[in-house]
Parts: C-alpha cells; structure tokens; sequence
C-alpha cells in the first residue's frame, strides 16, 4: 500500500489509487481470516459531485433521492466502487432451487461489513491528505414503501462511469454485476471517470438476450417490465427462510450465471434480436 496518493494513475480508465486501497481491504480482511474467497478484484469510479446528472436523479429514481452536498456540503466527488463476487458464488445461487443459496446470503452479510470495512480505509486515506469523506451505508437506505433508495449506488455507479444498466435493472460493469456496490462522498477534487459510450447489456444493445428474465421465476422480471414489490417479496421470502442469519433480503438470481454476471458480455455469441 503507497504511503501517499497517487491520484494520478489511471488504470483501465480507472482510477488506481482506489481500486489499490479497496484490494488491499479485502486482501488483509481475507488473510485475517476465516478466507472467504468472495470477492474478485475490485472496480472504482469517480464522478463530480457537480455532474448534472445527480439531479436527474429525482425525476428518475426518487423525488427524496439526496444529493452530495446533502452528505457533505463542501462535496466535490462521489467515489462509487463494486466488490465482484466470484464465479462459484454466482453459480452456487443460479443452482440453489426457490431461495439464494445460503452461501449468498453470508456473503451478503459479509459484503455490507467490507462496504463499511472499505468506506472507513477511504475514508480515513483523504483525510490523511486533508480532505473530508462521508461514507454511506451499504444498504437499507430506500424508502420501505415506495421501494426505492435515497441514495442509489447503482445510480451513482452509472453516474460515475461504472457501467451500463441492463435489463435485470442490475448495473454491468466491466466485472459484471455478479456482486456489490458502495460509495462514499468526498470533498477532494479527484478527474471524473468517463462513461461508457455504448450499451453494455445485450438486449439493450439490440442483441438477442433475455437470460436475466428466464432467471426471474418470481414474476418480478418480465420482457418489457421489472416489478419492484414482486421482486423485494421474494428477497424478504429469502430472509424469512435463513432465519438464522441476520437481515438477508436477498435474491440476485437474474444477475448468476448469465452473459452479464462476471464481465461485459460479449456481443459475438449474440446475435441481433429483439432484446428482452
Ligand atoms: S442477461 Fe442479457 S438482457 Fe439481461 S441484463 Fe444481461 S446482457 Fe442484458
Ligand atoms: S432479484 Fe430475484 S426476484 Fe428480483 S428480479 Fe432478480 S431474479 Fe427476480
């Protein structure tokens, strides 16, 4: 780990210094162990706290959606990052029958402690260079009736450049979106991350893909539409059968085993469809 920031380094079109700081994280946490073997190499992603798209986001999200300054006044940017999970947990849920597997319940309950793990390492590195960072929870930050979050991470992922939406609703970036978002809110001035240019998901891209709607047997992800109330039911079915285990309102089976789940998906196997 680099005593100091070198914010300068791009790696990718990504900024190095805080994809090194979020591996390091899962890298001392896993070698603390027990090792979980989660988590793949970590993507991170800038956006200015100024980019005109934050209030978009209470037209398209939440009309309550908050904004940076509303966590820091002095905001300048909003670091968004995705901790990947690895392939086997992908297909370990895409296998596991009417419910998440239980391996992606406790590696839901594991992620929202790295989230808090890699928002404090951040956290506490801008402000050994002087700055100030708010961190923002890992989850349960929606609206519990409207079922829509005040502070989006997939929002401000796309915001930010991390990826592209698909139609699971799911962002895909360029290590899928088999895995977890957080984000936190700085005033040090770090060059935004550009967006991509293109459609990442096939079927938006006017591929012929729908393995994400097979996925949903819930009802809740259907061609044309996503049904928000059907789809938390069905997370908090889940909860209630790993009652074991902490809050795992959890599902993710539209994100496991599809072209999407671990990388861009690649547009050769597809062919030109009508999508969805
Ligand atoms: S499975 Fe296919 S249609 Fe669904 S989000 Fe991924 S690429 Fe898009
Ligand atoms: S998370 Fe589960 S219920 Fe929700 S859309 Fe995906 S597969 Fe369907």
């Amino acid at each position: 780990m680099a005593a100091s920031l070198d914010k300068t380094e791009i790696i990718n079109g990504l900024p190095a210094w805080l994809t090194g700081e979020i591996a390091s994280v899962i890298a001392q946490r896993e070698a603390k162990g027990p090792p979980t073997g989660y988590w793949g190499e970590p993507l991170a992603a800038v956006a200015s706290a100024d980019d005109p798209l934050f209030a978009r986001l209470r037209e398209v999200v939440d009309p309550e959606h908050a904004m940076p300054s509303d966590l820091l006044p002095s905001a300048q940017s909003v670091v968004v990052y995705f901790l990947p999970f690895r392939r086997w947990l992908g297909k370990e849920n895409s296998l596991s029958g009417e419910f998440a597997s239980r391996g992606w319940a406790e590696a839901y309950v594991a992620t929202n402690r790295m989230i808090a793990d890699v928002n404090a390492r951040l956290k506490a590195k801008l402000r050994e260079e002087g700055f100030d960072a708010v961190e923002t929870p890992a989850t349960h930050n929606f609206d519990e009736v409207k079922l829509v979050s005040r502070w989006s991470h997939k929002h401000l992922g796309y915001i930010a450049g991390l990826g592209t939406f698909g139609v699971h609703h799911l962002l895909i970036t360029r290590a899928g979106c088999c895995g977890r978002l957080g984000s936190l809110v700085t005033d040090m001035p770090i060059p935004a991350t550009p967006r991509p240019e293109e459609e990442w998901c096939l079927a938006k891209a006017g591929f012929a893909c729908s393995a994400c709607v097979k996925k949903c047997v819930y009802g809740a992800l259907r061609a044309g539409g996503f049904d928000r109330t059907a789809c938390y039911a069905q997370c908090l079915r889940t909860d209630a059968y790993y009652s074991d285990l902490p809050l795992v309102d959890v599902c993710g089976k539209c994100g496991c085993e599809a072209p999407c789940s671990h990388g861009i998906p690649p547009r050769k196997a597809a062919g030109r469809g009508a999508g969805e």
